[in-house]
């Protein structure tokens, strides 16, 4: 292969900004994917790395998890899920963790989004070893040969799939994990972030027949009725009280079959749990950092409601491959998630829109 100049944004320390770098691609490892990055979308977990919040995140690296590109070059022979041959050219997406298909969780439990091995492009990769681009925040990106990979086409929404990588996937396991079909189900949703609102079309998708969302800005809500929401109730203009007696009555008193809390704050939980009918479920999705306990009524709340309550920790490839499918028939409604679309120069910016939630989802274009 030819020599290849990338350029990508590097987050060197945490809190200061992500810095302009080039780097020289000459051959790429057996079995890998050379990825031109086409959109790479912002997601608000990208703003606790950059603060050093998580972990799992070492330096120097290139953020970016959510993406989509254009092959430029395959060394040997790679296939997508589908079975169809990878070659320069294809525009692609693909899962952003690779698991390692060894330990308990992968093999035995079969739930492979739990798997400690589980390396994840843009948040636990760093850049300082060849061939350093592991992020999407960056022209190019080097896909490892163990990475599931679904070939798209032209008529395809690369931005509005970038965006579904991360959110909408961890969205469609929270759906996924109900035993039952939505069909005749009110589902109620705890937040309007990317999260909550791909959970409002995924809801609908599904077959659900009500579809409540709950959350504080206005704007928001009324991109979640744009979108499919039937009802929006603002918690910053109506009472918990009101809030429950507009869902008892569209449920007959019984309350909500399902639940997404969306919020990130523990505290959604002491609402929704009142919301739940009797024999509901209740995903929680958002929280992913840790909290202060909140004083849960086990009693009342789960064992009286004989609930269901199950945490949902990012997703697998089951869930991409199924989100794909949902997205790309959603195109024209999750585009309007999208708020701000900017150079990868100005990842900072993109940053900075995103911590102080002026923007809902930045996507960020390598060229241009
Ligand atoms: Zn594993
Ligand atoms: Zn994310």
């Amino acid at each position: 292969m030819m020599g290849l100049k990338a350029h990508a944004m590097v987050l060197e320390k945490f809190n200061q900004p992500l810095v302009y770098k080039e780097f020289e691609i000459s051959d790429i490892p057996r079995g890998s994917i050379l990825v031109e990055i086409l959109s790479a979308g912002v997601c608000g977990s990208d703003v606790h790395m950059f603060r050093g919040e998580d972990p799992r995140v070492p330096l120097p690296i290139i953020l970016g998890h959510e993406g989509a590109g254009r092959v430029v070059e395959v060394n040997g022979e790679k296939r997508d899920l589908n079975g169809e041959l990878l070659k320069p050219g294809d525009l692609i997406v693909w899962n952003r963790g690779i698991t390692c298909g060894e330990c308990y969780w992968c093999k035995v439990s079969k739930e492979p989004y739990l798997c400690p091995n589980r390396k994840v492009y843009g948040i636990n990769r760093g850049c300082s070893e060849y061939p350093h681009l592991r992020g999407c925040y960056s022209s190019h990106i080097v896909l490892d040969p163990e990475t599931d990979v679904l070939k798209v086409s032209e008529k395809d929404d690369l931005d509005v799939l970038a965006m579904a990588m991360c959110s909408g996937a961890t969205a469609y396991h929270a759906f996924d994990e109900y035993p039952e079909s939505f069909a005749g189900k009110t589902v109620v949703i705890q937040g309007a972030g990317p999260l909550g609102l791909f959970g409002v079309v995924i809801a609908r998708s599904l077959g659900a027949e009500n579809v409540i969302v709950i959350a504080g800005s206005p704007n928001r809500l009324k991109l979640a009725e744009e979108i499919g929401a039937d009802l929006t109730l603002n918690r910053r203009e109506t009472s918990v009280e009101e809030r429950r007696k507009a869902i008892m009555d569209i449920t007959h008193g019984r309350g909500a079959d399902f639940i997404l809390e969306a919020t990130g704050d523990s505290r959604a939980l002491l609402e929704g749990s009142e919301l739940l009918r009797r024999g509901g479920f209740y995903s929680v999705a958002g929280v992913a950092v840790p909290q202060d306990p909140v004083p849960f009524k086990v009693y009342e709340w789960l064992v009286l409601k004989n609930a269901t309550f199950k945490g949902i920790w990012v997703s697998d490839t089951s869930h991409f491959v199924k989100t794909v499918s949902i997205t790309s028939r959603n195109y024209q409604l999750l585009s309007k998630l999208i708020t701000h679309r900017l150079p990868l120069k100005e990842a900072n910016k993109a940053l900075e829109l995103m911590e102080s939630r002026e923007a809902l989802k930045v996507i960020l274009y390598p060229e241009g």
